[in-house]
């Protein structure tokens, strides 16, 4: 599989590649489906890759759901997918803390009540789920009473974000010894037509600058997903292919983790964005610059048929 990189997949090529991969990982949005709506073609190439005996997992940084919740959405899209294959931000940071950080306390949680039940399945108690007014003036914010037990700010997808909140993490944060963690980086969440909304990136950084410090985050492209399949499945790096939209997080996840990359362009980057990466001549882009692409993973059914 040497040769040149960001080269179309096609013909005898797509076989070849599928020949030398055991795994393949697949970000969801922009690759499986797009909102509510699969990728047509999608449910194929997942069901005919596992029938020909290749492990299928799959990462996403969105944290709205748990693995549970995801693997519903993916049975109602046909998909033949169980919980035990999904790895979203919301069950890994919850390992994340149990495992990398040990943490013994409770979270101040600043998600969706799918983190809270991914964090409670580990045995982590949290607070600060839903809607926090504001009340008081300035001095009462800046002696907001703080649950002692909390020894964690964790920062994912919150529709109820507020100055509140803010203040809260804050206020947590400013206490030395509380860790600090993020579920991803993404600064929009793509929809149809164009349109996006504000990602977890943008609350993270509020956050961030608040405290002024740098959460550790789970989600790609740091390579903590990746070991979270990996030491669950035992999975060779070198016969894994990371399947994504994104070149700044699934691409970059694959780079960082030495697994063959396939991006799909039915999502977010483009071949453009990855051939200027690629043409940069900087080390740090060659990362963002993926083996392949196609137009969509639909491209790989005709091999998967045959
Ligand atoms: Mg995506």
């Amino acid at each position: 599989m040497s040769g040149s990189k960001c080269a179309r997949l096609s013909g005898a090529r797509v076989q070849q590649l599928l020949d030398s991969v055991d795994s393949v990982l697949f970000d969801c949005d922009g690759v499986i489906w797009r909102g509510d709506q699969a990728i047509p073609g999608a449910a194929q190439v997942i069901n005919l890759l596992k029938e020909k005996g290749k492990r299928v997992f799959f990462v996403t940084n969105n944290s709205s759901k748990t693995r549970k919740m995801y693997a519903e959405k993916m049975s109602v899209l046909g998909f033949d997918v169980n919980e035990e294959e999904v790895f979203g931000t919301a069950y890994c940071s919850a390992v994340y803390l149990k495992t990398v950080c040990k943490l013994e306390g409770k979270v101040y949680l600043m998600g969706s009540d799918a983190m809270r039940q991914e964090l409670e399945a580990v045995g982590i108690q949290q607070t600060g789920v839903g809607p926090d007014h504001i009340s008081g003036k300035q001095t009462d914010w800046a002696n907001v009473p703080l649950d002692p037990e909390v020894k964690a700010v964790l920062v994912g997808f919150d529709a109820h974000f507020s100055y509140m909140k803010l203040n809260r993490a804050f206020q947590y944060l400013t206490q030395q010894d509380c860790l600090f963690v993020g579920t991803n980086r993404d600064t929009r969440l793509p929809l149809e037509g164009g349109k996006a909304v504000p990602g977890t990136g943008c609350l993270l950084l509020a956050v961030e600058t608040a405290a002024q410090r740098q959460a550790q985050t789970v989600g790609k492209p740091n390579h903590f997903m990746f070991d979270c399949v990996a030491s669950k499945f035992g999975v060779d790096p070198d016969r894994c292919l990371m399947v994504g939209d994104r070149l700044d997080t699934d691409i970059l996840l694959g780079s960082n983790c030495g697994l063959k990359t396939l991006l799909t362009l039915t999502g977010v980057s483009t071949v453009a964005e990855a051939e200027a990466h690629q043409q940069s001549g900087c080390a740090e882009r060659q990362g963002m610059v993926p083996d392949f692409y196609v137009e969509s993973i639909a491209d790989l059914l005709p091999a998967l048929q045959g």
